[in-house]
């Protein structure tokens, strides 16, 4: 069990799945990206663990980057998504893996993506620890995807709850009541 701020939060996936599945993840981008240096754009806060547990996995030449885009107060989506920030590389005929905690309604990495298209990399590739496919509403491509999960609250291993939460080697649930 976890408590965060007022919630109630159970077990939902442990530490083991989690580094069994991203370390497949890292595999399938080691045989993607063989002879290729791609540009590993993580998304802050939420993606910080998933992108640094990836990149332990990965054996071929990448480079990384961090992006930053607030789009979420506690448990519900505010709908508005600003700006990307901090994006300092040039990206013009760069090979881009966007990596993701968690895609819910797709809003905020069609936005991420939209942005990042408008410097004409060469390619753009999706990964997400997380997929809600109950939740979305724009639709996305995504080339790697850890684990479809139902339409549910989730904190832990970088996910947060108001803040909080981001902290844990498992992913939790929020209890229903
Ligand atoms: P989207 O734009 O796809 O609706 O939402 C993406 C963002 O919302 C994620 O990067 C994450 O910050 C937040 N989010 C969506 N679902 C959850 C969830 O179940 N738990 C937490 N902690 N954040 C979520």
């Amino acid at each position: 069990m976890l408590t965060v701020l007022d919630k109630t939060f159970v077990p939902f996936i442990g530490r083991e799945p989690l580094q069994a599945r991203i370390a497949e993840l890292a595999n399938q981008i080691n045989h993607d990206y063989a002879g290729r240096c791609p540009l590993i754009v993580g998304v802050l806060n939420g993606a910080v663990l998933f992108t640094a547990d990836l990149l332990k996995n990965l054996t071929i030449d990448c480079e990384i980057t961090f992006i930053r885009v607030a789009s979420y107060e506690q448990t519900a989506s505010t709908g508005t998504v600003k700006e990307i920030l901090g994006l300092t590389e040039a990206i013009t005929g760069r090979d881009l893996i966007v990596v993701e905690d968690i895609v819910d309604t797709g809003t905020t990495i069609a936005h991420v993506c939209r942005q990042l298209a408008e410097k004409e990399p060469a390619s753009i590739a999706i990964a997400t620890l997380l997929f809600k496919p109950a939740a979305l509403k724009t639709p996305v491509d995504l080339a790697y995807v850890g684990f479809e999960i139902d339409n549910k609250f989730v904190v832990g291993y970088g996910l947060d709850y108001d803040g909080l939460g981001r902290n844990t080697k498992d992913i939790f649930v929020l209890k229903e009541s």
